[in-house]
């Protein structure tokens, strides 16, 4: 892969110890971690990435096996009738602009890398519809690369564990990268997602259950509610 321009940060022997141990209680939280999207090789996993942005994998998963029978390959998509596509991927919401990007980025497949899905980060962002976020799904969810993927639920549950004080998800991405191990880059991004969606919810975090409590400088903490 690629070496990123940014430089990343030194953190202290303390900050780093205390990441480990954030880092090792999602891993007993999250043992086995990937993504709950469905796919059989790169090209679907990249699609069914750009597809989950603003909805659920669940939503995702219930239509992309319509979508890949009918369009196998790059290819086939490359050269689909838009209103087609739409009717397909109708229920996962912003299906229109959905529909363009794959169709676009179907066909930036096929002209520059002959409908093969690149294993690089600078490449795969060159491609119309893929940002940042979703190279870094695809890289370490399909490759095993040490690359993290910031989404709504990582910025949140990295600055309320105070792993970084920025909002711009490259920034958090390259504090994240100076606090852990490079082999624990991926499963970290992953963990941090799921872990979002079951206690550090953005409105109601569930502190009073949290495993990560007594390493959190998050206030107020949230109390059980009482019935
Ligand atoms: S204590 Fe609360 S805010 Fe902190 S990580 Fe746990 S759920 Fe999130």
């Amino acid at each position: 892969m690629a070496a990123s321009k940014e430089i990343i940060p030194e953190f202290t022997t303390e900050e780093k110890r205390n990441a480990r141990v954030i880092y090792n209680r999602l891993v007993k939280l999250y043992p086995e971690m990937g993504t709950a999207l469905a796919y059989d090789d790169a090209w679907q996993l990249l699609v069914a990435t750009v597809m989950s942005a603003q909805t659920t994998d669940e939503n995702v998963n219930a239509v992309t096996p319509v979508l890949f029978e009918r369009y196998p390959t790059p290819e086939d998509l490359a050269g689909a009738n838009p209103e087609d596509v739409e009717e397909i991927i109708f229920s996962t919401g912003f299906y229109r602009q959905k529909t363009k990007s794959i169709i676009a980025l179907a066909g930036d497949l096929v002209d520059r890398y002959g409908g093969e899905v690149p294993m690089d980060r600078d490449e795969l962002v060159t491609l119309r519809g893929v940002g940042r976020k979703t190279a870094n799904v695809v890289l370490a969810e399909m490759w095993n690369e040490p690359a993290i993927a910031v989404d709504t639920h990582v910025k949140r549950v990295s600055n309320r564990l105070g792993l970084t004080e920025h909002t711009d998800p490259v920034k958090i991405e390259f504090d994240l990268m100076g606090l852990l191990r490079k082999d624990q880059w991926g499963g970290a991004s992953m963990r941090m997602i799921q872990f979002g969606r079951d206690t550090c919810d953005a409105r109601t975090p569930r502190c009073w259950d949290c495993a990560l409590r007594d390493r959190c400088p998050f206030e107020p903490k949230t109390r059980r509610p009482t019935s």
